[in-house]
């Protein structure tokens, strides 16, 4: 899709609302604040550059008759390992089954039964059949291709394409615009985009690591930026890894959804032995993150993991699993005859930008809804297809909210920062960001510990300090807050995992809320032992 042809400076003029990201949190937003005028910026055309187009499982929603609220909330905090905000989990469940016909109405095929309701479908650690799905494992695609369709019907939104977000502008305590990049963040030039108000929806973290489930712009631009102007970061260490990644060399790496599992697809070494029965009661339906360190450890001792669901799907894979049917064969494994081999990815970031029921974060004029968030309800722990739902949820909470805000636009010089550097090697391929995902894996990874955090610590610091680029720094910030909150995190809880710690400390039953500046803080404490 070609880029929109306007001219950013004429945009001055105009009170707008950015949304930084195209994905379902920023396209959902956008719709809900029509007729207002919007303006999304998204760093790859809408529809591509999104974890939510790969969505593969569904969107939660208590919608069946034996479901009940109380019960999806009561799954939520289960699932979150004690430090789910029980207010918000609430919020977002009981408006759940309102979005869903939303989503309806924007045209989303969600299947249905032969009475035309809706087909519901169960998923690990749920206790009642309540996923919304499309076609076996084509939600993710099937909601943007409609609500792409629905933007472009919308006059009020303007979408820019291939915008590259670098920088939230604050004048006092308001966020004013964002500063972007365009040409996918080639352009020499910095355009400023004044805003009444910056919604931001950027989506998760996953390239901060070498192994993820993540599109490329999934690298955690967004909460560095936001803790770069100020705002509280919440959670940053709770990382959720997808325990069955296809494990065939490919970055992003595929995944073989957790729904095989659901299906009776069984985890094997390369000698054939079903190693979670070992691990856990409920075997490859454990939680996420106890058969992600089981996979963890069989890859690590080199007997392999393989996902084998040639007996539980067999013949019928090609049409219930679609999409993980074509990764497969792209890669020469046909798995209604051989067994998948996959390996833990970084699929979800629990924690992110802190947000309150109505999608404010701790900077005025700033807004966060979807994965960059940690509105606080998924805890340690995402129950699965529970992110869709928070996305559109607190997007259109958000909408709500923002109505009748006005803060003037704002003009001025907006070129490149001093000290800044002019090299514009994509940040994706430079050999700085390449260095930060393999440290992540390697000691921010699925299994932790003190001395391993320690030296990531420093590390970070390190590229930080060589790399001038303004997207980088949002980057590294990222990886910066993951890390100090899994140094100081000195426990095992859901998505954290402390070699040393492994298990559950009451004292760190609550959640983590941290600046920028307390993150330096660590930053610099470690700098000065190391000296000493
Ligand atoms: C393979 C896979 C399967 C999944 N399956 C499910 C599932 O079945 N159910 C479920 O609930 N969840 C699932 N998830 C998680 C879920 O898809 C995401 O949490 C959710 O889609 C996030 O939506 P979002 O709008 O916040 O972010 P995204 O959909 O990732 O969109 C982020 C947007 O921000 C843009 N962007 C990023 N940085 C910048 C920047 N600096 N400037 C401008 N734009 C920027 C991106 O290009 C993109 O347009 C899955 C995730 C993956 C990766």
């Amino acid at each position: 899709m070609p880029i929109d042809s306007f001219r950013p400076q004429s945009w001055n003029a105009i009170d707008d609302i950015v949304i930084v990201g195209g994905g379902l949190a920023g396209l959902f937003c956008a719709l809900k604040l029509s007729p207002r005028p919007v303006t999304i910026l998204a760093a790859a055309p809408i529809g591509q550059g999104a974890s939510s187009a790969w969505a593969q499982g569904g969107i939660a929603a208590a919608m069946s008759a034996g479901d009940t609220f109380d019960k999806h909330v009561a799954d939520t905090i289960e699932a979150g390992a004690g430090i789910v905000d029980e207010k918000m989990a609430r919020f977002m469940v009981s408006e759940g089954p309102a979005r869903i016909h939303d989503l309806l109405e924007y045209g989303v095929p969600f299947d249905r039964d032969l009475e035309g309701k809706l087909l519901l479908s169960r998923e690990a650690a749920h206790s009642e059949r309540r996923i919304v799905r499309v076609r076996g494992d084509m939600a993710g695609k099937a909601i943007m291709e409609a609500l792409i369709a629905a933007v472009r019907k919308t006059p009020s939104i303007r979408v820019l394409e291939g915008y590259v977000v670098e920088e939230l502008v604050r004048e006092g305590r308001f966020v004013s615009g964002v500063i972007a990049r365009p040409d996918a963040g080639q352009s020499k030039n910095r355009v400023h985009f004044p805003a009444r108000a910056v919604v931001l929806c950027s989506g998760g973290v996953g390239h901060l690591y070498a192994v993820t489930t993540n599109p490329w712009e999934a690298c955690g631009q967004g909460v560095g930026m936001a803790a770069r102007a100020g705002a509280i970061i919440a959670d940053p260490e709770f990382v959720q890894f997808h325990p069955t990644a296809i494990d065939i060399g490919r970055d992003p790496a595929p995944l073989a959804t957790e729904a095989l599992r659901g299906d009776g697809a069984q985890l094997v070494n390369s000698a054939g032995r079903r190693f979670m029965l070992d691990i856990h009661p409920d075997g490859e339906l454990a939680p996420r993150d106890i058969v992600s360190r089981g996979v963890f450890a069989e890859v690590q001792a080199g007997r392999g993991a393989f996902l084998d669901c040639t007996k539980a799907v067999g013949k019928h894979f090609p049409e219930m699993f679609p999409t993980v049917y074509a990764s497969c064969m792209a890669a020469g494994i046909d798995p209604v005859t051989q067994p998948i081999p996959v390996v833990p990815a970084v699929h979800y970031h629990m924690g992110g930008v802190l947000t309150d029921a109505e999608g404010r974060t701790s900077v005025d004029g700033l807004w966060a809804a979807g994965e960059v968030t940690s509105t606080g309800v998924h805890g340690a722990n995402r129950l699965a297809s529970n992110s869709l739902l928070e996305a559109v949820v607190f997007a259109a909470r958000i909408a709500e909210n923002i109505k009748g805000m006005l803060p003037e636009p704002k003009t001025g010089d907006w070129g490149k920062k001093a000290g800044e550097s002019d090299d514009l090697v994509t940040v994706e391929d430079s050999p700085a960001l390449t260095a930060l995902r393999k440290l992540m894996s390697a000691q921010v990874g699925v299994i932790r510990d003190r001395n391993g955090l320690k030296e990531a610590i420093r590390a970070i610091a390190t590229l930080e300090r060589e790399n001038s680029r303004m997207r980088f720094h949002n980057i590294v910030t990222t990886a910066k807050l993951i890390a100090v909150g899994a140094y100081l995190r000195e426990e095992s809880r859901g998505g954290h995992f402390r070699a040393d710690f492994p298990d559950q400390r009451k004292e760190w039953k609550h959640r983590t809320y941290m600046t920028l500046a307390d993150a330096d803080q660590v930053v610099a404490e470690l700098a000065e032992t190391a000296a000493a």
